[in-house]
């Protein structure tokens, strides 16, 4: 089961590559729609989602209010972001080491997760078009991740407890200027223009267990595999994330964290491999639905 956000704005699910309406399905059912959009589903209590989840299964059971899934028909699943996403720098080793060569830095791994965020203007939903900030930026980057989206609020969150605080996750892809990165220190500019946080298509729901081991997560641009790891290959698992990120800080429902990239970003290849427009950016991570951007035009 994935939760979805239709172009419409209402909440809906998607099965077996069938995407649900659930107002529709609810209304021909004579059922009380238990949420109308992700924000309640997100805010309301586990009996809820019990209910929705629920009601998404007799629908695909019965074949009510079912059609054909494809990513034209969904948006972001956050319809807005409360707040700026969460994100990992460096969490993978191959990654560390190839940024590490391209700016002259040291190679050593770090010992603490590096933490920084994302505006919430980032925000875009798939097959929605990258923007190219001409004038702005001149070395757009893509960073496939698997972000996690938080569902029960919390502060100084144990490792241990960490995925009961956890609603689900989804592809992102923290696009980047490198240049704007560079050249100002800190990485708030370089990771903050409008549209460069692509998310979805979907959040599938985890229900408090941890992801496996062996998910696997890849990028690929105009169809050229880039990146391919598993989310074992991070230096920081995610309880340790959540963990670090919670102490003395509430996480709040519907906190986004994307939780690092691996090797094989434009900037680490020799020639680095920017992204140009009209090039096609895809994410995966096993268990959810892909995401795919286009680098606009103009
Ligand atoms: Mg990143």
């Amino acid at each position: 089961m994935h939760y979805v956000t239709l172009k419409q704005g209402r909440l809906g699910a998607v099965i077996n590559n069938h995407l649900i309406d659930i107002d529709a399905a609810s209304s021909i059912l004579g059922l009380a729609v238990p949420c109308f959009d992700m924000w309640s589903l997100l805010d309301s209590p586990q009996s809820i989602q019990d209910d929705f989840d629920a009601l998404v299964q007799t629908a695909y059971e019965q074949h009510i209010a079912c059609v054909s899934y494809t990513p034209e028909l969904v948006g972001s699943p956050l319809p807005h972001l409360r707040r700026n996403v969460f994100c990992i720098g460096k969490n993978y080793a191959d990654h560390a080491a190839e940024i590490a060569h391209k700016m002259g830095i040291s190679a050593d791994l770090p010992k603490y997760p590096i933490v920084f965020s994302k505006a919430t203007n980032t925000l875009i939903g798939p097959l929605e078009n990258i923007p190219l900030h001409a004038g702005v930026t001149r070395k757009i980057d893509y960073e496939g991740e698997l972000a996690l989206v938080i569902g029960k609020a919390g502060v100084n969150i144990s490792k241990q407890d960490a995925w009961r605080h956890v609603f689900g996750f989804s592809c992102y892809n923290d696009v980047s200027a490198r240049d704007l990165q560079k050249r100002h220190s800190q990485w708030h500019l370089g990771k903050c223009l409008d549209g460069f946080g692509p998310m979805g298509p979907a959040i599938t729901p985890t229900y408090g267990r941890p992801l496996s081991d062996d998910s696997r997560l890849t990028c690929r641009v105009n169809g050229e595999l880039r990146q391919d790891a598993t989310i074992a290959q991070m230096i920081f698992d995610i309880p340790t994330i959540i963990s670090t990120l919670s102490a003395g800080i509430t996480l709040e429902v519907g906190d986004v964290i994307a939780t690092g990239t691996p090797a094989g970003v434009g900037m680490g290849f020799n020639p680095m491999r920017f992204l140009e427009p009209g090039d096609k950016v895809e994410v995966t991570i096993t268990g959810t639905l892909p995401l795919t951007n286009h680098l606009a035009f103009t």
